[in-house]
């Protein structure tokens, strides 16, 4: 079984009640969304001790939890019978402390996928519109036609959005624009002016949901803070994640910015107590921490020099990234090549599913993760097998 492999339903008896004929009109038509495979997974297909397996899948930081997490996780244990602080004050209190936010437009999150489904719920349903891009991140199309609305999916450029399309296609009706920058799964980004122009256009009766998991890794002046933009446009919800470069992917936090009145909204959607008592405590610790998204950011920019320099000894080509990953053209269709990088103990994201189907996602690991992902990759390019040759 691999990433290509979909669960079907199970085959219905005479007498059998077809409840997904009885699911939500949006719900009948998705697939559940594929995630990187799990290490221990691979441990149970290949046989392959967990220490001997590399993923390189799911954009999670390289490095080692952060030493001041842990201790702050272990500091709030007693606390685990109460529930948490459905308001998070102390979270925003932080948020508000280490970068200007008015806590009053704060919406944290249980990972910042939990803060699109809000935003989704609260605004989409039948007979509205979200705009997104082709090769926009999934989670995007499944909220969307879950609320059941239409997902207009805008036709990229250079593998990213095409910001004035985008602005074309909103109409009336289109009541959420999902952006994200940079761009997952491929890596491209938009510069400040073009998000200026791209906010001045879209009309303020239409939210303009700016996803910025991967901005702490964009180290280029070029790409805009989109909370700077927040004063100018009420219409304006910038999510951030702490699962991505502050390391917290296991925990999952999220948050977005934005007026209050948004905010206000998320809130009545929002359950009472999505994120749990040792997230909130995490959360607090990464953000005093700018040491740790220092150090993974300095590990990131070796380990992409590192892969660019050794996909290029290769011969392959890659789509340019501000991230922690880069998206790799295999000349060829890359589900074998996949499927050979997990028999090497080594796993990727295949991105079929997005429509790429010669490429393959890597994120950025340390100096001899990717120095195994490449060293495997060379010997699968350079040894025909079978469905492997060009
Ligand atoms: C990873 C990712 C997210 C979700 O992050 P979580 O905080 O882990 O839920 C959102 N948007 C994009 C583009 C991502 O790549």
């Amino acid at each position: 079984m691999n990433q290509y492999h979909r669960i079907s339903a199970n085959r219905l008896q005479d007498g059998d009640i077809d409840y997904l004929a009885l699911a939500a009109d949006g719900v009948r038509g998705l697939s559940p969304y594929l995630p990187g495979k799990p290490i221990e997974e691979l441990e149970r297909e290949t046989g392959l001790p967990a220490d001997r397996i590399v993923k390189l899948a799911s954009n999670e930081t390289p490095l080692p939890p952060n030493p001041r997490v842990v201790e702050a996780i272990v500091r709030e244990l007693p606390q685990l019978t109460r529930y948490p602080d459905g308001s998070g004050h102390r979270v925003k209190r932080k948020l508000r402390e280490r970068l200007g936010l008015d806590p009053a437009g704060i919406t944290l999150g249980n990972g910042s996928n939990d803060l699109l489904a809000m935003i989704a719920q609260a605004f989409l349903a039948p007979g509205r519109n979200a705009v997104y891009s082709q090769y926009a991140f999934a989670v995007y199309a499944c909220a969307t036609r879950a609320a059941g609305a239409e997902g207009r999916e805008i036709a990229a450029r250079g593998w990213g959005n095409d910001l004035d399309a985008m602005a074309r296609a909103v109409d009336a009706d289109t009541r959420v624009v999902f952006l994200a920058n940079p761009n997952n799964p491929t890596g491209t980004w938009f510069e400040r002016g073009a998000l200026e122009d791209f906010l001045a256009r879209v009309p303020a009766r239409t939210l303009v949901v700016l996803d910025e998991a991967y901005i702490e890794y964009a180290d280029d002046p070029a790409l805009p803070d989109g909370l700077l933009q927040l004063p100018r446009h009420p219409n304006l919800v910038v999510c951030r994640s702490l699962c991505k470069a502050y390391g917290l992917a296991g925990l999952r936090v999220g948050y977005a910015a934005s007026s209050p009145q948004i905010a206000a909204i998320l809130d009545r959607v929002r359950q009472p107590f999505n994120v749990n008592v040792l997230a909130q405590a995490a959360a607090c610790a990464a953000l005093d921490d700018p040491a740790y998204l220092e150090e993974g950011r300095r590990v990131n920019r070796a380990g992409l020099a590192q892969l660019r320099e050794g996909l290029g000894r290769l011969g392959l080509a890659w789509i340019p990234s501000r991230t922690n990953f880069v998206t790799v053209d295999c000349g060829r269709p890359a589900g074998p090549v996949y499927s050979a990088l997990l028999d090497a103990g080594v796993i990727v994201r295949p991105l079929a599913g997005y429509g790429m189907p010669d490429h393959l996602r890597i994120s950025v690991g340390t100096q001899a993760e990717n120095a195994r992902l490449l060293a495997a990759l060379g010997r699968i390019l350079t040894t025909p097998g079978p469905g492997i040759a060009p």
